[in-house]
């Protein structure tokens, strides 16, 4: 018999898992959870696959001496406990069990949805303190009512067929899906946040945290929600912006909210939110349920076996266990690809409707689904939370209805010495046209960026948006949009300065009475620089994104 494939779980694991792996005839279970991080890497390299919770720190010190080891699976979503570049660094798969989570996640926001519309929370709490007050806590039917939903994945979609159930209307706003309407027409979908709020009596949030969607409900789409909305958030801390709660509430547009998420957890004992009759809390409880701890258990074991005998991957979160069989320059321009798709992803803020790639160059033929695949992970995985790969990423996009277009143009073939012909890669996305949903005003958002691997084999962003440049696109960068007059970069580099961030290189690019300023930042800027940029006269946008070192 062949040698079995030996798996550690190196966390402390729900039953169903280890029974699963302990039944598999090929599998040889090492169930050793507590280990620290020398013992494990002492051990780690023996082990075909390693399974871990939130409990155990996959360092790069554990990954160092790999050994015979080709996947970690998450039982969970989180992967904020394994070191991502290390593992793909070293060829080992990464995969999570987020999808074993959903019905769990989305039954909780039901959960907080009910108990809000029916005051079940301050009822219980007067229950408990010996009141028995049967007009205080009148509550609000569902049925009839509208439910906005934000956020259109996997738990958003599952509420939503939920909420259908129970009589409601549905309308959802996702600028990542490119339709009208979903689930049989049962669901009208919106590319505009500020459409949806005037329809919703109750908005349920199911979006990742990112530059987009924080703070998405805050004073200003408070006021334009319809009065006495209730608001459920069980997606990600800071996506409603807890310092506008109370005084939406205070102020009667809002009728209450219920948070599962915050934006520091746990959030401070003498947090307003903490005591305020309106607001439901609970600790992060979403994805707290034993059926979730079972599911994601057996899901971990699940993936490892597919992907060790060869059926497949599951989940993944990087792509360290492909290969990709190209040449040194097909290499760059694979990674340049995802470079710059990172690079523009924070400036599709209205969705994407198509993605077209304009391959210039012979040489780079042979490479263009994996230029195509590896630049649709940069660009969407920042907006969904769905682990996106080379594997599943075309899936998604074409499932989103998201057109996709390869154009090969022919030139020359090798490497260029600076000039304008040879090998280059544009990547041009734009978003919805016009109306989709029959009231959202025509907005045409195209993004174009064109890059370029010179003789010396490193990788050049020559444009962003018509605006040109010759830049190596690497480390923490930030992108600044500005009027182009006096005074602006002055500022901009005496902000930088006083908040001890250091601005090691800077390109800028001027067209039409504005400018693009592309800096190379030394340290990741504080939230509060940017977000004091964002308030300065003169400046237009402010997006900052962290890229893998210089090639
Ligand atoms: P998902 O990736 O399947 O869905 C997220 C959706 O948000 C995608 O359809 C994406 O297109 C959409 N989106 C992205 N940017 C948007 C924007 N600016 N405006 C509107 N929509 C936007 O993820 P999921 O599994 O459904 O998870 C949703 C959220 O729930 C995530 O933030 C996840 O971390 C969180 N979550 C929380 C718990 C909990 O314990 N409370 C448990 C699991 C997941």
């Amino acid at each position: 018999m062949t040698e079995k494939f030996k798996v550690l779980a190196a966390d402390k694991l729900a039953d169903e898992g280890l029974d699963y792996l302990r039944s598999q005839p090929d599998v040889e279970l090492v169930n050793r959870p507590g280990l620290k991080e020398a013992e494990l890497a002492a051990i780690v390299g023996e082990h075909d696959a390693m399974i871990v919770r939130s409990g155990v720190t996959v360092t790069a010190a554990v990954l160092a001496n790999p050994g015979r080891l080709k996947i970690v699976a998450r039982a969970g979503v989180g992967v904020d406990n394994i070191d991502l570049e290390a593992a793909t660094a070293r060829g080992i798969l990464v995969v999570n069990s987020a999808e074993a989570s959903t019905i769990t996640t989305a039954e909780h926001a039901f959960a907080l949805m009910m108990a809000l519309a029916r005051n079940i929370g301050p009822a219980y709490k007067s229950m408990t303190e010996g009141a028995w007050d049967r007009t205080k806590f009148n509550g609000r039917q569902l049925s009839g009512k509208t439910l906005g939903v934000v956020g259109f994945g996997r738990i958003g979609r599952t509420v939503a067929e939920r909420a259908l159930a129970f009589g409601m209307q549905v309308v959802a706003y996702d600028p990542f899906i490119n339709a009208a309407s979903a689930m049989d027409g049962k669901v009208a979908m919106y590319r505009q946040f500020v459409d949806l709020l005037p329809l919703a009596d109750i908005l349920t949030f199911h979006v990742p945290l990112n530059e987009q969607t924080r703070g998405l409900l805050n004073a200003q789409s408070f006021a334009k929600c319809r009065k006495g909305v209730l608001v459920v958030n069980a997606s990600r801390g800071g996506v409603v912006d807890e310092s506008a709660v109370i005084g939406a509430i205070d102020a009667g547009h809002c009728g209450g909210v219920a948070l599962d998420v915050f934006e520091h957890e746990p959030p401070a004992a003498d947090n307003p939110l903490r005591k305020h009759p309106k607001v439901l809390l609970t600790p992060h409880l979403g994805a707290s349920t034993v059926e979730a701890q079972s599911a994601v258990s057996l899901d971990a074991a699940v993936s490892c076996l597919t992907y060790l005998r060869g059926e497949g991957i599951h989940g993944a979160v990087n792509a360290g266990g492909l290969r990709l069989d190209l040449d040194a320059l097909q290499l760059r321009f694979v990674d340049l690809a995802q470079r710059m798709s990172k690079l523009i992803s924070p400036m599709i803020t209205r969705g994407v409707a198509s993605v077209s790639f304009e391959i210039t160059g012979q040489s780079l033929a042979a490479a263009a689904g994996t230029i195509e695949r590896m630049a649709l992970v940069g660009l969407l995985q920042g907006h969904m939370d769905v682990p996106l790969n080379i594997v599943n990423v075309k899936h998604v996009a074409e499932h989103r209805g998201i057109r996709l277009q390869t154009i090969t143009l022919d030139s020359t073939g090798g490497p260029i010495a600076g000039g304008p012909a040879g090998p280059q890669l544009a990547i041009v996305v734009k978003g919805p046209s016009g109306a989709v949903d029959g009231t959202t005003a025509a907005g045409d958002e195209t993004r174009r960026i064109v890059g370029r691997v010179y003789q010396d084999m490193r990788p050049r962003v020559v444009e962003i948006n018509r605006y040109h440049m010759d830049m190596i696109p690497a480390g923490c960068m930030a992108l600044i949009q500005n009027e182009d007059r006096p005074g602006v970069i002055g500022m901009v580099g005496t902000e930088f300065g006083s908040a001890q961030v250091n601005i090691a290189d800077m390109a800028i690019s001027r067209r039409d009475k504005t400018a693009l300023m592309v800096l190379k930042l030394d340290d990741v800027p504080p939230q509060s620089l940017i977000e004091r940029l964002r308030g300065h006269d003169g400046i237009l946008k402010v997006a900052v994104v962290k890229l893998a070192a210089e090639p």
